[in-house]
């Protein structure tokens, strides 16, 4: 018998969302999610996806996963630890390694799923981790899991990281301490000041671990942020997603190899979830040696984001201070930035508006991630309705 207190429970809480307006109602891309994509049968230009490079419809990888399924299957038919370390794996893990200058690496069935693996198989409840405030979703709820004290500091203030990282190491409570720090904060597009972070790690004896999601495939010539910094020998551990600049599904952690090896042996989604399929795999280490080969598509990408950038500034929209190529069109009022994103939608852009809690009050904001796959005159029509969105709603 269906449970009346669950009922009872969903109802009144997705009654509560829809009353204040914050329940999500999910649009269903029909088709492929390339620079422009169909919505209940409209055509709109794409400024919302993760998909960096355009690889995520690239017929090069398309190719390669299909030539995967028939050599290989359609899934890799164990988790990874019994019998499902494919051939295909291994080579992925070689070429991650090889992209990301380090010992070693392990693949993952996602990224989320790679915070949730790696930070619990090496802290635990008598370890601190330093966490940045604005770090990334999955990288609290892997905290969390640790069961170590997160101690967050204040974004991106090497000041405050120092004071807690000393305070920390001086009540000798913790047998390890872990500093942990998106690469490149999504929301923002700002990056972290790993040289620093490095500096204060020396200092006190800390564990430093990058999830780079949003660095990987922009900076260091694809190679991420700790390659940017030339820190490649100095961070513990690169995580990072094959979902997003890579195109595909998974995520990584690079190192050495006697981190590689530990995790190998404890990370628990490792060892109890079936592994990554082979067309993914296979289209996984095609992406990568793609941008091995070429910084072609990085490029594109970066002079795409210079080029909305620059537009939307000249039309007087405030853009923050991004690093990258991510843009926030930053609005202010939560009510106002979702009724813009609405009046965007109307007219053919597809910009999702990020409000509270997701960034502080007051700093509501259209995210717009242009990707090497826009052309410049996809990139001019979404310009001309910003323009025209913006003056309609004085804010411009
Ligand atoms: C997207 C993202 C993840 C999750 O990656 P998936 O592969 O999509 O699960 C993890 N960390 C950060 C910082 C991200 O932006």
């Amino acid at each position: 018998m269906p449970s009346d207190t669950l009922n009872q429970f969903l109802n009144d809480n997705l009654n509560e969302l829809k009353e204040q307006g914050l329940y999500n109602e999910i649009d269903v891309v029909e088709g492929a999610n390339g620079p422009r994509i169909q919505i209940d049968g409209r055509d709109l230009v794409n400024l919302s996806s993760n998909n960096y490079l355009g690889l995520a419809t690239d017929e090069r990888l398309k190719e390669v996963a299909k030539d995967a399924v028939d050599s290989h299957g359609v899934g890799a038919g164990a988790v990874r630890t019994i019998n499902g370390t494919l051939d295909l794996h291994v080579q992925l893990e070689n070429k991650i390694a090889e992209f990301k200058g380090t010992e070693a690496a392990i693949a993952y069935q996602s990224g989320f799923n790679c915070n949730m693996a790696a930070i619990s198989a090496v802290m635990d409840k008598n370890d601190a981790i330093l966490s940045d405030a604005l770090n990334h979703a999955s990288i609290i709820d892997g905290c969390r899991l640790s069961k170590a004290k997160i101690i967050p500091f204040e974004h991106s203030d090497m000041d405050d990281l120092r004071q807690k990282a000393k305070e920390a190491k001086e009540s000798g409570q913790y047998n390890k301490i872990m500093i942990i720090t998106d690469g490149v904060f999504s929301m923002d597009g700002d990056v972290a000041k790993l040289p620093e972070i490095v500096e204060i790690a020396k200092e006190f004896d800390l564990i430093t671990y990058v999830d780079d999601a949003h660095g990987s495939g922009v900076l260091g010539k694809g190679a991420g942020t700790v390659k940017h910094f030339g820190l490649q020998n100095e961070i513990d551990f690169q995580m990072g997603t094959l979902s997003k600049a890579i195109g595909v599904v998974g995520g990584y952690v690079a190192g050495k190899q006697n981190l590689i090896d530990w995790l190998k042996v404890r990370s628990r989604p490792f060892l109890f979830s079936t592994s990554l399929t082979p067309a993914d795999v296979s289209a996984t280490t095609k992406a990568i040696d793609l941008l091995m080969e070429s910084t072609e598509l990085q490029d594109r990408m970066w002079e795409n984001g210079d080029y909305l950038k620059k537009g939307l500034k000249e039309l007087g929209f405030d853009i923050g201070n991004s690093e990258t190529p991510i843009t926030p069109c930053i609005i202010g009022d939560e009510k106002t930035t979702q009724q813009f994103s609405k009046r965007l939608n109307e007219e053919g852009v597809y910009a999702k508006s990020i409000v509270f809690p997701t960034v502080p009050k007051g700093t509501g904001r259209v995210r717009n991630m242009p990707t090497a796959a826009h052309t410049k005159e996809m990139l001019d029509e979404a310009l001309t309705i910003y323009e025209k969105v913006g003056k309609e709603m004085n804010i411009i």
